[in-house]
Protein backbone atom coordinates (compact mmCIF):
# COMPACT_ATOMS: atom_id res chain seq x y z
CA UNK A 1 0.00 0.00 0.00
CA UNK A 2 1.57 3.28 -0.92
CA UNK A 3 1.27 6.29 1.07
CA UNK A 4 -0.90 7.72 -1.79
CA UNK A 5 -3.92 5.91 -0.87
CA UNK A 6 -4.31 7.50 2.66
CA UNK A 7 -4.49 10.57 1.43
CA UNK A 8 -8.53 11.95 1.04
CA UNK A 9 -9.49 13.13 -1.86
CA UNK A 10 -9.74 16.69 -0.33
CA UNK A 11 -6.00 17.04 0.11
CA UNK A 12 -5.15 17.03 -3.45
CA UNK A 13 -6.90 20.09 -3.96
CA UNK A 14 -4.00 22.10 -2.08
CA UNK A 15 -1.24 20.50 -4.60
CA UNK A 16 -2.78 21.16 -7.27
CA UNK A 17 -3.79 25.08 -7.01
CA UNK A 18 -0.59 25.22 -5.11
CA UNK A 19 -2.20 26.98 -1.88
CA UNK A 20 -1.54 26.35 1.74
CA UNK A 21 -4.70 24.67 2.40
CA UNK A 22 -7.37 23.22 0.57
CA UNK A 23 -10.20 26.43 2.03
CA UNK A 24 -7.92 28.83 -0.28
CA UNK A 25 -7.58 26.35 -2.86
CA UNK A 26 -11.62 26.37 -3.28
CA UNK A 27 -11.81 30.41 -3.20
CA UNK A 28 -9.09 30.26 -6.11
CA UNK A 29 -11.29 27.58 -7.94
CA UNK A 30 -14.45 29.81 -7.45
CA UNK A 31 -12.50 32.64 -8.65
CA UNK A 32 -11.46 30.93 -11.84
CA UNK A 33 -14.61 30.00 -12.61
CA UNK A 34 -16.22 33.21 -11.84
CA UNK A 35 -13.53 35.18 -14.32
CA UNK A 36 -13.96 32.32 -17.05
CA UNK A 37 -17.86 33.29 -16.66
CA UNK A 38 -17.13 36.91 -16.99
CA UNK A 39 -18.94 37.33 -14.01
CA UNK A 40 -17.07 39.99 -11.63
CA UNK A 41 -20.14 42.82 -10.26
CA UNK A 42 -22.75 41.53 -7.83
CA UNK A 43 -25.06 40.46 -7.47
CA UNK A 44 -23.59 37.49 -9.67
CA UNK A 45 -26.27 35.47 -10.70
CA UNK A 46 -25.44 31.85 -10.59
CA UNK A 47 -28.06 31.07 -13.74
CA UNK A 48 -24.76 30.74 -16.20
CA UNK A 49 -22.55 29.06 -13.63
CA UNK A 50 -25.37 26.34 -13.40
CA UNK A 51 -25.18 25.72 -17.26
CA UNK A 52 -22.04 25.73 -17.23
CA UNK A 53 -21.70 22.50 -14.66
CA UNK A 54 -24.81 21.12 -15.99
CA UNK A 55 -27.01 21.97 -13.39
CA UNK A 56 -30.71 22.01 -13.61
CA UNK A 57 -32.66 23.69 -10.95
CA UNK A 58 -36.47 22.18 -10.28
CA UNK A 59 -38.57 24.32 -7.84
CA UNK A 60 -41.39 22.88 -6.45
CA UNK A 61 -43.47 23.96 -3.31
CA UNK A 62 -42.92 21.43 -0.74
CA UNK A 63 -42.61 23.01 2.65
CA UNK A 64 -40.11 20.70 4.06
CA UNK A 65 -37.27 21.49 5.91
CA UNK A 66 -34.41 19.05 5.18
CA UNK A 67 -31.90 20.84 2.29
CA UNK A 68 -32.18 19.29 -1.02
CA UNK A 69 -29.71 16.94 -2.58
CA UNK A 70 -27.72 16.73 -5.71
CA UNK A 71 -28.86 14.41 -7.67
CA UNK A 72 -27.80 12.85 -10.71
CA UNK A 73 -29.44 12.78 -14.06
CA UNK A 74 -29.32 11.62 -17.31
CA UNK A 75 -27.57 15.06 -18.83
CA UNK A 76 -25.46 15.93 -15.99
CA UNK A 77 -27.41 16.85 -11.98
CA UNK A 78 -30.38 18.18 -11.04
CA UNK A 79 -31.38 19.90 -7.79
CA UNK A 80 -35.07 20.69 -6.14
CA UNK A 81 -35.57 23.80 -3.58
CA UNK A 82 -38.75 24.94 -2.73
CA UNK A 83 -40.12 28.09 -3.81
CA UNK A 84 -41.91 28.51 -0.19
CA UNK A 85 -38.02 29.22 1.22
CA UNK A 86 -36.53 32.38 1.25
CA UNK A 87 -34.70 33.73 -2.32
CA UNK A 88 -31.78 34.61 -0.69
CA UNK A 89 -31.41 31.33 1.13
CA UNK A 90 -32.27 29.16 -1.70
CA UNK A 91 -29.26 30.90 -3.61
CA UNK A 92 -26.80 29.93 -1.21
CA UNK A 93 -28.26 26.56 -1.38
CA UNK A 94 -27.28 26.28 -5.00
CA UNK A 95 -24.07 28.04 -4.55
CA UNK A 96 -23.04 25.52 -2.43
CA UNK A 97 -23.92 22.82 -4.61
CA UNK A 98 -21.88 24.24 -7.50
CA UNK A 99 -19.28 24.20 -5.17
CA UNK A 100 -19.90 20.55 -4.92
CA UNK A 101 -19.66 19.93 -8.49
CA UNK A 102 -16.61 22.73 -9.05
CA UNK A 103 -14.87 20.29 -6.74
CA UNK A 104 -15.86 16.96 -8.55
CA UNK A 105 -14.71 18.22 -11.40
CA UNK A 106 -11.07 18.94 -9.94
CA UNK A 107 -10.71 15.59 -7.85
CA UNK A 108 -13.51 13.33 -8.39
CA UNK A 109 -15.41 11.85 -5.66
CA UNK A 110 -13.92 10.20 -2.75
CA UNK A 111 -13.40 6.20 -2.80
CA UNK A 112 -15.93 4.24 -0.10
CA UNK A 113 -17.93 5.94 2.48
CA UNK A 114 -17.30 9.24 4.27
CA UNK A 115 -17.38 9.53 8.08
CA UNK A 116 -18.66 11.90 10.00
CA UNK A 117 -16.09 13.97 9.62
CA UNK A 118 -14.91 13.98 6.51
CA UNK A 119 -17.99 14.35 4.91
CA UNK A 120 -18.35 17.62 7.61
CA UNK A 121 -15.18 18.94 6.01
CA UNK A 122 -16.77 18.47 2.65
CA UNK A 123 -19.80 20.71 2.99
CA UNK A 124 -17.75 23.12 5.32
CA UNK A 125 -15.56 23.29 1.86
CA UNK A 126 -18.56 23.86 -0.01
CA UNK A 127 -20.29 26.67 2.30
CA UNK A 128 -16.38 28.60 1.34
CA UNK A 129 -17.03 28.14 -2.07
CA UNK A 130 -20.54 29.00 -2.26
CA UNK A 131 -19.50 32.89 -0.27
CA UNK A 132 -16.42 32.90 -2.95
CA UNK A 133 -18.90 32.15 -5.38
CA UNK A 134 -21.47 35.16 -4.49
CA UNK A 135 -19.51 37.40 -2.11
CA UNK A 136 -15.96 38.75 -3.65
CA UNK A 137 -14.04 39.54 -1.09
CA UNK A 138 -12.60 43.10 -2.58
CA UNK A 139 -15.87 44.28 -4.03
CA UNK A 140 -17.06 43.93 -0.62
CA UNK A 141 -14.29 45.81 0.68
CA UNK A 142 -14.68 48.99 -1.84
CA UNK A 143 -18.54 48.46 -0.93
CA UNK A 144 -17.77 49.09 2.83
CA UNK A 145 -15.95 51.73 2.36
CA UNK A 146 -18.54 53.76 0.44
CA UNK A 147 -21.44 52.54 2.94
CA UNK A 148 -20.07 51.89 6.54
CA UNK A 149 -20.95 49.35 8.66
CA UNK A 150 -24.34 50.24 10.70
CA UNK A 151 -28.16 49.66 9.90
CA UNK A 152 -28.14 51.64 6.20
CA UNK A 153 -24.38 50.22 4.96
CA UNK A 154 -25.34 46.68 6.18
CA UNK A 155 -28.93 46.71 3.93
CA UNK A 156 -26.48 48.26 1.20
CA UNK A 157 -24.50 45.25 1.00
CA UNK A 158 -27.42 42.81 1.59
CA UNK A 159 -28.74 44.32 -1.60
CA UNK A 160 -25.49 44.63 -3.47
CA UNK A 161 -24.88 40.85 -3.41
CA UNK A 162 -28.33 39.67 -2.76
CA UNK A 163 -27.23 37.05 -0.72
CA UNK A 164 -29.11 36.21 3.07
CA UNK A 165 -27.95 37.68 6.08
CA UNK A 166 -25.93 34.42 7.53
CA UNK A 167 -23.64 34.62 4.48
CA UNK A 168 -23.24 38.30 4.41
CA UNK A 169 -22.09 37.90 7.97
CA UNK A 170 -19.70 34.78 7.60
CA UNK A 171 -18.08 36.80 4.85
CA UNK A 172 -17.87 39.92 7.38
CA UNK A 173 -16.41 38.41 10.41
CA UNK A 174 -14.07 36.60 8.14
CA UNK A 175 -13.12 40.46 6.74
CA UNK A 176 -13.06 42.24 9.92
CA UNK A 177 -11.61 39.63 12.14
CA UNK A 178 -13.70 38.88 14.31
CA UNK A 179 -16.70 37.24 15.81
CA UNK A 180 -19.72 38.59 14.94
CA UNK A 181 -23.57 37.38 17.15
CA UNK A 182 -26.73 38.07 15.87
CA UNK A 183 -28.52 39.00 19.23
CA UNK A 184 -32.75 38.68 19.68
CA UNK A 185 -35.74 38.70 21.73
CA UNK A 186 -36.83 35.22 22.03
CA UNK A 187 -37.16 32.40 24.69
CA UNK A 188 -36.02 28.81 23.89
CA UNK A 189 -39.32 26.83 25.51
CA UNK A 190 -42.40 28.28 26.95
CA UNK A 191 -40.98 28.40 30.53
CA UNK A 192 -38.23 30.71 29.93
CA UNK A 193 -38.57 34.44 29.70
CA UNK A 194 -38.54 36.51 26.26
CA UNK A 195 -35.30 38.48 26.21
CA UNK A 196 -32.24 39.52 24.64
CA UNK A 197 -29.71 36.27 23.42
CA UNK A 198 -27.43 35.44 21.06
CA UNK A 199 -29.50 34.20 17.68
CA UNK A 200 -26.68 33.05 15.87
CA UNK A 201 -22.96 33.05 15.48
CA UNK A 202 -20.48 33.72 12.63
CA UNK A 203 -17.95 32.02 12.31
CA UNK A 204 -18.72 28.68 13.44
CA UNK A 205 -17.34 27.81 16.75
CA UNK A 206 -14.75 25.48 15.32
CA UNK A 207 -13.05 28.90 13.31
CA UNK A 208 -14.22 31.31 15.91
CA UNK A 209 -11.86 33.44 18.13
CA UNK A 210 -12.87 30.66 21.04
CA UNK A 211 -11.99 33.53 24.00
CA UNK A 212 -15.08 35.65 22.83
CA UNK A 213 -17.95 33.18 21.84
CA UNK A 214 -21.51 32.93 23.50
CA UNK A 215 -23.43 29.72 22.80
CA UNK A 216 -26.70 30.54 21.22
CA UNK A 217 -29.45 31.10 23.44
CA UNK A 218 -26.75 33.39 25.80
CA UNK A 219 -28.53 36.02 27.35
CA UNK A 220 -27.45 39.85 28.06
CA UNK A 221 -26.27 38.74 31.91
CA UNK A 222 -22.62 37.82 29.67
CA UNK A 223 -21.51 40.88 28.22
CA UNK A 224 -21.31 44.56 29.88
CA UNK A 225 -22.44 46.97 28.88
CA UNK A 226 -25.78 46.12 27.44
CA UNK A 227 -25.79 48.11 23.93
CA UNK A 228 -29.48 47.05 22.40
CA UNK A 229 -30.74 50.40 23.90
CA UNK A 230 -28.25 52.45 23.94
CA UNK A 231 -27.98 53.85 20.42
CA UNK A 232 -28.65 57.78 20.34
CA UNK A 233 -30.96 59.26 17.70
CA UNK A 234 -28.40 60.84 16.06
CA UNK A 235 -26.15 57.32 15.09
CA UNK A 236 -27.58 53.81 15.92
CA UNK A 237 -24.34 52.46 15.88
CA UNK A 238 -22.40 51.89 19.15
CA UNK A 239 -18.50 51.62 19.70
CA UNK A 240 -17.40 49.85 22.87
CA UNK A 241 -13.81 49.91 23.55
CA UNK A 242 -14.66 48.51 26.93
CA UNK A 243 -16.38 45.63 26.37
CA UNK A 244 -16.56 42.63 28.39
CA UNK A 245 -18.06 38.99 28.15
CA UNK A 246 -18.42 37.29 31.10
CA UNK A 247 -18.44 33.23 30.67
CA UNK A 248 -17.50 30.29 33.01
CA UNK A 249 -16.84 33.04 35.76
CA UNK A 250 -14.14 34.20 33.55
CA UNK A 251 -13.99 37.79 32.42
CA UNK A 252 -12.62 38.49 28.81
CA UNK A 253 -11.92 41.67 28.40
CA UNK A 254 -12.34 43.26 24.34
CA UNK A 255 -14.05 46.01 22.11
CA UNK A 256 -17.03 45.56 20.12
CA UNK A 257 -19.48 47.61 18.11
CA UNK A 258 -23.25 47.19 17.40
CA UNK A 259 -26.04 48.30 15.28
CA UNK A 260 -29.93 46.71 14.45
CA UNK A 261 -30.83 45.24 12.16
CA UNK A 262 -33.21 47.18 9.52
CA UNK A 263 -36.54 45.62 9.61
CA UNK A 264 -37.76 43.43 6.50
CA UNK A 265 -39.46 45.13 3.66
CA UNK A 266 -42.92 44.33 2.55
CA UNK A 267 -44.02 43.57 -0.62
CA UNK A 268 -44.76 46.51 -2.71
CA UNK A 269 -42.22 48.81 -0.47
CA UNK A 270 -39.74 49.02 -2.76
CA UNK A 271 -38.41 45.48 -2.99
CA UNK A 272 -35.03 45.17 -5.58
CA UNK A 273 -35.63 42.95 -8.51
CA UNK A 274 -32.56 40.41 -9.69
CA UNK A 275 -32.86 37.57 -12.04
CA UNK A 276 -36.95 38.57 -12.86
CA UNK A 277 -37.45 38.12 -9.77
CA UNK A 278 -38.53 40.19 -6.32
CA UNK A 279 -36.42 39.59 -3.95
CA UNK A 280 -38.12 39.25 -0.35
CA UNK A 281 -35.95 39.70 2.72
CA UNK A 282 -35.45 37.28 5.59
CA UNK A 283 -38.40 38.04 8.54
CA UNK A 284 -35.96 36.20 10.96
CA UNK A 285 -33.66 38.62 11.31
CA UNK A 286 -36.51 41.08 12.67
CA UNK A 287 -35.70 43.11 15.58
CA UNK A 288 -31.97 41.82 15.50
CA UNK A 289 -29.18 43.31 16.47
CA UNK A 290 -25.37 42.99 15.37
CA UNK A 291 -22.77 42.65 17.69
CA UNK A 292 -19.24 42.92 16.53
CA UNK A 293 -16.72 41.53 18.85
CA UNK A 294 -12.87 42.25 18.61
CA UNK A 295 -10.55 40.02 20.31
CA UNK A 296 -7.88 42.10 19.53
CA UNK A 297 -8.38 45.76 20.24
CA UNK A 298 -6.44 47.59 17.39
CA UNK A 299 -8.30 45.17 15.13
CA UNK A 300 -11.44 47.03 16.01
CA UNK A 301 -9.30 50.61 15.72
CA UNK A 302 -9.19 49.78 12.46
CA UNK A 303 -12.66 48.78 11.49
CA UNK A 304 -13.81 51.98 13.39
CA UNK A 305 -11.19 54.21 11.66
CA UNK A 306 -12.13 52.43 8.00
CA UNK A 307 -15.74 51.77 7.91
CA UNK A 308 -17.66 54.38 10.61
CA UNK A 309 -15.88 57.60 9.63
CA UNK A 310 -18.22 59.54 12.01
CA UNK A 311 -16.71 57.64 14.99
ZN1 LIG B 1 -23.32 19.82 0.55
Amino acid sequence: VGIDDDIFYLDRLKHIYHTPDERSAIRVMCRRVLTSLNLSDPPISLRPICKRFNLKVVYNNKAKKEDSQLKLVSNGFEIEISRLKNWRRNRFTIAHELAHLIILRSVGTPEGKLSKEQYQRVETLCDIGASELLISEDVLKAQLLIHGLGSEGIKQLYDKFMVSYDALLLKLSEILNCNIMVWRKYARHENEQKEFRVFKHFPKYRYAEKLTWLPNGCTAKHIVPTPFELYSSKNNVLVMRDFKILINDKMVSCGAISFPLPSSRTLNNNLPIFDDLEVMDEAIYDDSHILLVFSDISKLEQVTHDYLKIQ
